[in-house]
């Protein structure tokens, strides 16, 4: 017969990590964690390119220098992480238009004054419910910035918790053992690790659920490999759109307002394609690390960074695709998407720049274990309710996971903040039932 367990969490991401931990430093240990892939982290993912260490999913630590520290904030700066400010503030000074121009910084300046105005408006009177035509970005530069405020969350335009409470500066992470070491850290609490390995077997790798069953008094579990586990509880950290796809099933299904607020709430795809080249041909002075491309289709390879302040001498580019055309990105081959992006940088720097040696293009969209990159509540939409009913338990299955917090959706600290947070609710029902449970005993 199976061996039952106090709590099951499935996926060991920042939320399944945090959870575990937060159950351990209460005192509930035998829990048996998970996970789908064969490695802890989730959207948390480094991977060695052109000779440095580059993050495929998280990359920054925002929310910095505000009144309230960010928990991550003091994870990274315990562990000792590698972190830069980014400075994005000068990007709008360095948008180039098709012939490799670069807009006056006049110009430029005035155009983002102006679409925050607008933008600003938009979602005012979305939030009035005014039905009023709204101006829509038009020329290349206009989508340009559209973009860069829109698809980048850019705190100008709406009060983003994230910024609100724990200031506005974002620090990205540069490290050779990658914003995943922060995870690691945490797992070496609870977990039985050596030598910057974990040993311990209640986190099983390359375990796939795929049915979750309530059964009396607990929860059966059932892996693609065929194995069955059983807790008392189960805490569920898969992404939304994991949710939305139908790699797990439930039984009893979920009742109809669990899956009527997971179907409302949107995924983002946000796709960071790296480029690696003989020598470097772009502008690397203060001011220069970020720059944008002006072009007629919105979105079309609009972002770029250049790593020499992460790593000097690296020699490489990120540029960053989000939702549609990152969904197109990731249909083609790397060489179509190579050649793409060659020829918006040559409109950029000129003929004669080198070809990139190498690319890498991450595919969060048709990773079955993800199905997207963050939650997206849309903001004039942001009905507690949807948040409240994606979180709330059914029967015996906990939800935690960044798209189940209500101020910090989207994010690593909203990740992190939700696991400690569905800990808190789960162990109340323990006691509950606990009471519960001793009340009968001595009636008996
Ligand atoms: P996940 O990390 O997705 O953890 C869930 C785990 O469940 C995964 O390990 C998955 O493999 C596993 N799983 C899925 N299905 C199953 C199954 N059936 N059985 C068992 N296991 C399963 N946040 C920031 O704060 N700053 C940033 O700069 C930033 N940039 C980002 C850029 C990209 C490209 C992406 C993808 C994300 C970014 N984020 C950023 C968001 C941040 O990474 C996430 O909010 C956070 O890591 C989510 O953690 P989680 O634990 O909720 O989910």
């Amino acid at each position: 017969s199976t061996k039952r367990c106090s709590v099951i969490i499935v996926g060991a991401g920042v939320s399944g990590i945090s959870a575990a931990k937060e159950l351990s430093e209460n005192g509930v240990d035998d829990l048996v964690i998970l996970e789908a892939s064969d490695r802890i982290g989730g959207r948390i993912r480094m991977e060695n390119f052109g000779g440095v260490s580059v993050e495929l999913g998280a990359g920054w630590i925002a929310g910095v220098g505000g009144k309230i520290s960010n928990p991550v904030w003091e994870l990274a700066n315990q562990s000792g992480l590698r972190t830069l400010f980014s400075d994005y503030s000068n990007a709008r000074y360095n948008i180039f238009d098709r012939c490799g121009k670069i807009f006056p910084s006049g110009l430029a300046a005035d155009s983002y004054k102006k679409a925050v105005e607008s933008a600003i408006h938009r979602l005012r009177n979305e939030a009035a419910n005014v039905d009023e035509p709204a101006t829509t970005p038009k020329t290349p530069i206009e989508l340009a910035i559209d973009f860069i405020l829109h698809d980048f969350e850019m705190a100008e335009v709406q009060p983003i918790s994230t910024y609100t409470d724990y200031g506005e500066r974002e620090f990205m992470v540069a490290d050779e053992r990658g914003y995943e070491y922060l995870l690691y850290k945490m797992a070496e609490t609870f977990l039985l690790t050596s030598e910057g390995k974990i040993l311990d077997n209640r986190l099983k790798l390359n375990k796939v659920v795929r049915e979750i069953q309530q059964i009396r008094d607990g929860v059966s579990v059932t892996t693609e490999d065929g194995c069955i586990y059983e807790g008392n509880y189960l805490i569920l950290s898969v992404s939304i759109g994991v949710l939305q796809s139908n790699l797990i099933s439930f039984q009893p299904v979920l009742p109809r307002w669990k899956t009527k607020a997971i179907e409302k709430c949107d995924v983002m795809v946000y796709t960071k394609i790296f480029l690696k080249f003989p020598y470097k041909f772009w502008p690397c002075g203060p001011g220069k690390e970020f720059f944008i491309y002006a072009h007629e289709r919105r979105g079309y390879y609009t972002f770029w960074q250049h790593m020499e302040n992460a790593f000097p001498g690296c020699n490489i580019l990120v540029v960053t695709l989000t939702n549609g055309e990152s969904k197109r990105v990731e249909a083609q081959s790397d060489c179509e998407t190579l050649k793409e992006a060659m020829q918006v940088l040559r409109n950029m720097f000129g003929p004669g720049i080198p070809d990139a040696s190498d690319i890498l293009v991450p595919r969060w969209w048709n990773n079955r274990f993800q199905r997207g990159s963050y939650s997206n509540y849309p903001i004039p939409m942001i009905n507690n309710q949807v948040v409240h009913d994606i979180k709330a338990p059914v029967g015996r299955i906990f939800f935690t996971g960044e798209h189940t917090s209500e101020r910090f959706s989207g994010y690593v600290h909203g990740g992190y903040l939700s696991g400690i947070d569905t800990v808190k609710a789960l162990l109340e029902e323990m006691k509950i039932e606990n009471k519960r449970s001793s009340e009968s005993q001595t009636f008996l």
